[in-house]
């Protein structure tokens, strides 16, 4: 077969576009969610908790992570096998991580399992946006401008085994943030529904939050304890 030039080159255009397709669509995501865990609400169920060996975390919420996520509820995973966690590029953050990010699973170690899961995980696809360092500051800032426990506590939801609205709760957060928030909530062994985990929506920069373009769709009690820590 005979191609002239501009055939060539038409092909070649063809063969890049699908090539720069296909790796954008193993990178790219619309927004993230900030997910921040109430650790008396982990610790109060069946799976039991334990410190992490730089000691008892303090009575705050604590970062989960920065999911990225599609608009219709999907999400990427584990998007980068050759992008492994290097904690030396993080070595300046770790005091902040242990304080804002710690782990409460079992056995106790130093966070260390915890960040590796998130990054591989969930970092891994957002690398178009943020590098590692950049990824983990970030997740940092973002909690540093929201403030949960200091919001409900102004609002009378206090973490004191009491029962509180979930409404009353959502709305606090609302109308201090500015966004819409979602919440999930773990059944303790009584069967009582807790406050587990507050989603908030984050631009894909990592900096900002937005309206959620979808919730996430958990399920608790119109009434939900807040349990001490
Ligand atoms: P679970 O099944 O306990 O709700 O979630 C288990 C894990 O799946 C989470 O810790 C998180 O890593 C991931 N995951 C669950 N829901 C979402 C979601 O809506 N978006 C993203 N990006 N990850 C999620
Ligand atoms: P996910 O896939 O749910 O984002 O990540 C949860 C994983 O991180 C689980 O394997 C869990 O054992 C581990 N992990 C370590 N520390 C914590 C913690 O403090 N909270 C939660 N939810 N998971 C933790």
């Amino acid at each position: 077969m005979k191609l002239n030039y501009s055939a060539i080159v038409n092909l070649l255009i063809i063969l890049q576009f699908l090539s720069l397709d296909c790796f954008s669509l193993s990178q790219d995501f619309d927004f993230f969610y900030f997910v921040q865990q109430w650790p008396g609400s982990y610790c109060d169920t069946k799976h039991s908790c334990c410190y992490p060996k730089s000691g008892k975390p303090a009575a705050d919420f604590g970062i989960h992570g920065l999911w990225p996520n599609y608009n219709d509820g999907s999400y990427p995973s584990n998007c980068n096998p050759d992008s492994v966690f290097d904690k030396s590029q993080i070595s300046d953050l770790k005091s902040s991580l242990e304080k804002n990010w710690p782990t409460l699973s079992c056995p106790s170690n130093d966070g260390t399992k915890f960040w590796t899961h998130e990054w591989v995980k969930h970092g891994t696809c957002s690398e178009s946006e943020l590098d590692q360092r950049e990824y983990f500051e970030a997740a940092l800032k973002l909690k540093d401008k929201i403030n949960l426990l200091k919001i409900l506590n102004i609002a009378g939801i206090k973490a004191d085994d009491g029962f509180y609205e979930l409404d009353e709760i959502r709305k606090a957060i609302e109308e201090e943030s500015g966004v819409s928030v979602g919440i999930e909530c773990n059944v303790d062994s009584y069967g009582n529904s807790q406050l587990y985990q507050i989603y908030m929506c984050v631009d894909t920069s990592g900096s900002q939050f937005i309206q959620c373009p979808l919730l996430p769709r958990h399920r608790c009690g119109s009434s939900v304890q807040f349990p001490k820590f």
